[in-house]
């Protein structure tokens, strides 16, 4: 399942071909992802131009000149490939000349520039829809996502706040999309391992009785906006380096502290822990019982 950096490098490889151009044409060749696509869906968007390609927690949102949003999930497998119109301008290097028709691409965006941008989900439980934007503050998908772990706004204050009272885990508590948006299994256990806390740490622990930020919550948030700056990073490398023949964006190598290392050495400087694997809420957290405290 994509998480915020994967959404996050997905945009900024969508951005050329989106922001400032027409959808020319769009095709639907499976309309039921996760929920039905509008029944105006094709009309709504074709002819109109995208002012702007946002994100917020793990949805994309396109501007369009109409004044309506177009809110884009990619769900556990979902993926767009970027094409150029055979016979085009050569565009940009992750762009590849588009053979025929692929399975599962579900949505194919044709833009005024040339490109084409598919939508491609075998499992479908990727998502998009289209809202008014002066309704978007009360649209459910947003309205109760928690802050932004990249704004400014997000500090040790916000967050303490957010766990004052909370018996649940550290590890549960950062799963909470309420809590703060956009972190996922991998990130919240490399985050945790940043911080030196333990994933089994009740969660109220980060704050004082009134509510204020202790020293672990500063930690804890400076854990969060590094693993993700970091994440965020690789991806665009990745996306400057692409070379894969199906022109897929959203899918790099990461290099994890303790995710999918169980049975590893710490690489915490001097910490002679070995990696650890249990499982919390139904999911694997892996974590280090030397320095996570
Ligand atoms: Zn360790």
């Amino acid at each position: 399942m994509p998480e915020l950096p994967e959404v996050e490098t997905v945009r900024r490889g969508l951005e050329p071909v989106m922001d400032g151009a027409r959808f020319a044409k769009v095709e639907v060749h499976r309309g039921d992802l996760r929920w039905p696509l509008p029944k105006d869906f094709k009309e709504r968007l074709q002819g109109k131009t995208v002012t702007g390609l946002g994100r917020r927690a793990k949805y994309l949102l396109a501007d369009l000149s109409s004044g309506d949003v177009l809110l884009m999930h990619l769900g556990m497998s979902g993926s767009f490939h970027v094409f150029r119109e055979t016979g085009g301008k050569k565009l940009a290097r992750y762009y590849h000349a588009r053979e025929k028709h692929v399975a599962h691409d579900h949505v194919v965006f044709h833009r005024s520039s040339g490109a084409i941008v598919t939508f491609n989900d075998p499992r479908r439980f990727g998502s998009m829809k289209i809202v008014a934007r002066d309704r978007l503050d009360a649209e459910p998908l947003l309205n109760r996502l928690g802050p932004e772990p990249l704004g400014n706004a997000f500090d040790a204050a916000m967050l303490a706040a957010a766990c004052t009272g909370k018996k649940t885990s550290l590890k549960a508590a950062l799963s909470d999309q309420r809590v703060v948006a956009g972190l996922g299994n991998i990130y919240v256990c490399e985050a945790l391992h940043r911080a030196r806390l333990s994933p089994k740490r009740i969660a109220s622990t980060i704050a004082s009785k009134t509510g204020a930020p202790n020293e672990r919550a500063e930690r804890l948030v400076e854990g969060i906006k590094a693993v993700l700056d970091d994440a965020i990073k690789a991806g665009g490398s990745s996306l400057r380096d692409h070379k894969r023949p199906d022109g897929d964006l959203g899918a790099f190598q990461h290099h994890f502290r303790v995710y999918d290392r169980e049975g590893q050495r710490c690489i915490t400087p001097h910490c002679p822990g070995t990696v650890k694997r249990i499982v919390q809420n139904g999911r694997s957290t892996f974590y280090c019982p030397i320095c996570q405290k």
